[in-house]
């Protein structure tokens, strides 16, 4: 039966693929194809495994056995009676057997799919038997072949970075909002997703044809022959669209009155250099550094690992300034994915410069390696979620004391260039006292939005809420643009809105001459800036930032 779930549109175009239900906590397994030839093989390596733990649990239950007579652990080895058991249940072995021989999924991938499998049926959820092809249409029959989306409860952050490895071409997931990291995750991998799909992971089953529309937000189960050909349409058409807007990649960002726009991007690690200068990006306007501190068991990168990172973005940009933010954790990127924040408001909690400032033996790691990978090229170094006067002067003591440390140990180390992200209401409202202290801002909308509106940017229940376009917004951010400009402060967005292309307009009329986003969104926003003529937005842009119903003007 087709039907649809509707969700948050994450990141543009349609994914066609064949579901794979994951938990969150599965998704760090090794997800790869083997070939023909590798099935035995891979068949081997797994019943060498379950022949070790069976071997194993044997060895352990002599072992209790001969030391304190097997009574005294009954308990222990009942259980362990059970794990031998499950080791060789059918189910279990036939299932595993079948993702190997016939889907050409690895030993690990297999085993997990197959006991994700399990457990929804003892939970009650229907799931197809492995092999009996899909329910819908008749047409449609899966193959090793299929393209394949991931559709789960929840991802983290840190999944993500597991997920640019994987072979998915698109995910859905039940919870989550547009700006929440996840999403921009994806954003920055340029797959369709969805988030906030709710229940879709209990309603979709595995293997299900579905069609991720990214550009939507829903998400399309079982799907009749002629809405997937519908759909297979769309994509080829963004595939078209993509393909007519690389030609404007060597295209000076320049707009019809000849005023030059700085696009810059937005980058997770020291590889998305890569697609930034694919796309002619003029420097990185934003390294959430956090991500090379995240998934690691609590066990963070230390000065010289996190050097050569900074420095390989530096390198990789060529000459081309990086714009390093300090670590940004807390709230909705927790440092591991298990240990989640059980305060009760952590977007309001320690998280970001407020978590750095009370690690300042982490902090002061942080800020040695990012003066070293100076010495390589030009950074600026960022500072998110500043709101006080004593959290700035508590960061430039921090930096001078980074460098003092270095002096003594007789380290190279380069200049930077200081910014502050203005990303709480009462730093935008308080420019002018920023400005005293920092060489550049940089407007973290996502943040702005969420503190102005008193929205949870990851609640998928108020998401309908979260709107870049309040006219409170709009003023916090018109202010903070025009008070940099009038005192000759750089200034950009570095925040979603800065790679929306319906705030594209808007922002040049507000003065806006730096934008920093994902690579994907380069193109298509650099588009808007070339049939621009800022002369004739100035006036537009204050009306829409006076106006009520600053939508409906931009719909103009
Ligand atoms: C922002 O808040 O707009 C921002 C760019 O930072 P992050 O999304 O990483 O919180
Ligand atoms: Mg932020």
């Amino acid at each position: 039966m087709t039907f649809s779930v509707h969700g948050q549109a994450v990141s543009r175009g349609i994914a066609i693929g064949r579901a794979v239900l994951v938990a969150s906590s599965r998704i760090d397994v090794a997800h790869y194809f083997i070939t023909d030839e590798q099935v035995p093989e891979e068949l081997m390596r797994l019943r060498n495994a379950r022949d070790g733990v069976v071997a194993e649990i044997a060895r352990v239950q002599q072992t209790l056995k001969e030391a304190a007579g097997m009574e005294a652990h009954h308990e222990l080895n009942a259980l362990l009676d059970v794990h031998c058991m499950l080791l060789q249940d059918t189910q279990l072995q036939e299932g595993v057997k079948h993702w190997v021989q016939d889907r050409h999924y690895n030993a690990e991938w297999a085993l997990t799919s197959q006991l994700e499998q399990i457990l929804r049926h003892r939970r009650g959820v229907a799931s197809p038997v492995p092999g009996t092809g899909l329910a819908g249409s008749a047409e449609l029959t899966a193959s090793h072949e299929d393209p394949l989306v991931l559709v789960a409860h929840d991802l983290s952050p840190a999944d993500m970075l597991q997920f640019k490895q994987s072979v998915f071409t698109g995910f859905v997931t039940d919870v989550g909002g547009k700006t929440s990291h996840t999403a921009i995750v994806a954003r920055s991998m340029d797959i369709p997703a969805v988030v906030g799909a709710r229940t879709a992971s209990q309603l979709v089953q595995q293997d299900d044809w579905v069609i991720i529309d990214g550009d939507a937000g829903v998400v399309i189960v079982n799907p009749s022959p002629i809405v997937l050909a519908e759909y297979g349409f769309k994509q080829r058409q963004g595939e078209v669209e993509r393909e007519r807007l690389s030609r404007i990649k060597n295209t000076p960002a320049v707009t019809l009155d000849g005023e030059r726009i700085e696009l810059l991007a937005n980058i997770e690690q020291p590889q998305d250099t890569t697609p930034a200068l694919s796309v002619s990006a003029v420097g990185v306007g934003l390294f959430r550094t956090e991500f090379l501190f995240m998934g690691r068991d609590g066990k963070l990168p230390d000065e010289e690992e996190q050097f050569q990172a900074y420095r390989a973005a530096v390198e990789g940009m060529h000459g081309l300034p990086v714009t390093i933010r300090t670590v940004d954790v807390g709230a909705d990127k927790p440092l591991d994915r298990n240990v989640r924040d059980d305060h009760l408001n952590p977007a309001l909690g320690l998280r970001a410069i407020r978590w750095s400032l009370s690690e300042p033996a982490m902090f002061l790691t942080q800020l040695r390696a990012v003066l070293r990978a100076a010495a390589h090229g030009k950074v600026n170094l960022l500072i998110p979620m500043l709101a006080h006067t004593s959290e700035i002067l508590q960061v430039k003591a921090m930096l001078a004391k980074a460098r003092e440390q270095l002096d003594e140990r007789a380290v190279v180390h380069g200049t930077v260039r200081v910014g502050a992200m203005i990303e709480i209401p009462a730093a935008a409202l308080a420019v002018k006292m920023f400005l005293k202290h920092f060489d550049f801002l940089s407007i973290g909308t996502n943040d702005l939005i969420q503190y102005t509106l008193a929205i949870d940017r990851v609640d998928e229940n108020v998401a309908h809420l979260y709107d870049p376009l309040h006219p409170a917004v709009l003023q916090l951010v018109a202010g903070t643009i025009a008070e940099c400009r009038a005192q000759g402060k750089g200034v950009s967005v570095c925040g979603e809105m800065a790679g929306d292309v319906t705030m594209t307009r808007l922002l040049l009329g507000l003065g806006l001459r730096s934008f920093s986003m994902h690579p994907s969104q380069i193109l298509p926003v650099k588009q808007q800036i070339l049939r621009a003529d800022t002369r004739k937005l100035r006036a537009w842009a204050q009306e829409v930032v006076q106006s009520d119903d600053p939508a409906a003007l931009l719909a103009d």
